[in-house]
């Protein structure tokens, strides 16, 4: 009987060796009216739905193992509710937690995740609608993959790089003369200002056809660094500008197709156009976006791909320190800061140093990951939101043809900007929970982990 069983076992493992499958599905995760809203230190509940919110999920499989990338459209991922899933997923499809990546769009016209700081009371994220939706995830997310693995078929990976110019850019400025970076300046003074860094224009395409000659594409792994922004501080659900892009991507080449897409590191990128004073729309984005990857569709080229190579590992990050005053100051500010709105960047200041100050002997983990999926082709996930320098230097030390970084992903540390940018202050900085050189070290221990599933 045992012996059977064992030859049983061979047969289902020789029918797939060699095949590289993948599997692609997604589950709507809109919410109900009422549910608390993130993405702006404020109280939203939301009212109506602008167009509907996913976890899209690609699973990979080649000789019995598995990796899966599963991208929510949300404002990011916490680490409870990435612990969760994964534990979900390891029970309903037996894919080890270790071996998913999840990561939010970082649309900010979806629901909050409990953060455990001041930022729960100021959204209401613990009240019964925001509780009920946060509790119902897991089980969404799950199955999301349990879907995307039942739908595992023997599929080609190809890769293009396309590109987005003069719809991103780098929202902190430097002014002559003055010290502190200006943040989200509506219009340059071309005479005085210059962006502080670069933008990524970089368009990644991820195609995964079925193995025929013709086969139709089954799914898309989309890569692109900008904060989704452009719906604004509404009360209407919406996926943002990668809805706009994976819906285009999709109806124009394979309806049947889910298209994902991944943020990359764009802790400093946002849509606002100041060299014109102009706000591109949400369809506006969404459009340039699905253009470029047109434009770089032809170029598809497969890549030879193996059994995923995954790596997995938690950085302890150090934590910013404060003075006596500046805590002073942050408790005098909390105790009104319920009721009374003082500005973004006060209230960013605010909610990180009584959090820092609170989880002061709770270490600051940050989980790096890296899949291979060819020896040209490596995802990369990091924990936060990733100054675009950061992303760049990754990208080009990567031992990796092809490099694409999902920010936000399994869990968050907040924003994490490049060395340079500290002494530069402003909003980014202000709520930077790890300390100067933070973000150098999770590219450090990326490129290591690239290097190790390279070989
Ligand atoms: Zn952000």
């Amino acid at each position: 009987m045992i012996l059977r069983l064992f030859f049983c076992l061979l047969l289902v493992l020789q029918a797939h060796a060699g095949d590289f499958r993948v599997g692609a599905a997604r589950v709507d995760i809109t919410p109900k009216d009422g549910t608390p809203l993130g993405g702006f230190y404020k109280f939203r509940g939301s009212e109506g739905v602008l167009d509907p919110l996913y976890a899209k999920t690609l699973v990979f499989e080649k000789d019995g193992v598995h990796a899966a990338i599963v991208v929510l459209d949300l404002s990011g991922t916490v680490r409870p509710l990435v612990a969760e899933s994964r534990k979900a997923i390891q029970e309903q499809c037996g894919i080890e937690g270790d071996h998913v990546m999840i990561s939010g769009t970082h649309t900010h016209s979806g629901p909050q995740q409990p953060r455990g700081s001041l930022m729960d009371d100021i959204t209401k994220v613990n009240s019964p609608p925001g509780v009920a939706y946060i509790s119902a995830l897991p089980g969404l997310i799950a199955q999301s993959v349990k879907e995307a693995k039942a739908k595992l078929t023997a599929a080609r990976a190809s890769v293009a790089m396309g590109k987005a110019e003069g719809i991103s850019f780098n929202r902190r400025v430097l002014r002559e003369g003055v010290k502190e970076a200006i943040w989200q300046p509506q219009k340059l003074n071309q005479a005085t200002d210059k962006p502080a860094g670069p933008i990524d224009p970089d368009v990644g395409v991820v195609a995964f056809h079925g193995a025929g000659a013709d086969a139709a594409p089954l799914g898309a792994l989309l890569n692109f660094a900008m904060h989704p922004t452009s719906v604004g501080a509404g009360t209407k659900i919406s996926a943002d500008y990668p809805g706009v892009f994976t819906k285009l991507v999709s109806e124009r080449h394979g309806p049947g197709m889910i298209s994902v897409f991944a943020n990359g590191c764009c802790g400093n990128i946002n849509h606002g156009d100041y060299i014109n004073g102009k706000r591109r729309s949400t369809l506006e984005l969404g459009t340039a976006l699905a253009d470029a990857t047109d434009a770089a569709w032809p170029g598809l080229k497969t890549v030879a791909t193996f059994a995923p190579r995954v790596r997995s590992e938690l950085v302890t990050l150090q934590r910013r320190s404060f003075t006596p005053e500046q805590i002073a100051k942050a408790k005098d500010m909390a105790a009104n800061m319920l009721t009374k709105n003082y500005g973004t960047v006060p209230m960013a200041e605010t909610v990180c140093i009584l959090e820092t100050v609170e989880k002061q002997s709770v270490p600051l983990l940050a989980e790096v990951q890296v899949i291979a999926l060819s020896d040209e082709l490596a995802i990369v996930a990091l924990p936060g939101e990733i100054f675009v320098e950061l992303g760049l230097a990754l990208k080009k030390a990567s031992p990796f043809k092809n490099t694409i970084i999902a920010e936000l992903a399994n869990g968050s540390v907040g924003y994490v900007p490049n060395r340079e940018s500290y002494p530069q202050g402003n909003y980014e900085i202000v709520s930077a929970r790890g300390e100067v050189g933070s973000g150098e070290r999770l590219v450090e221990v990326a490129l290591r982990l690239l290097g190790e599933v390279k070989k």
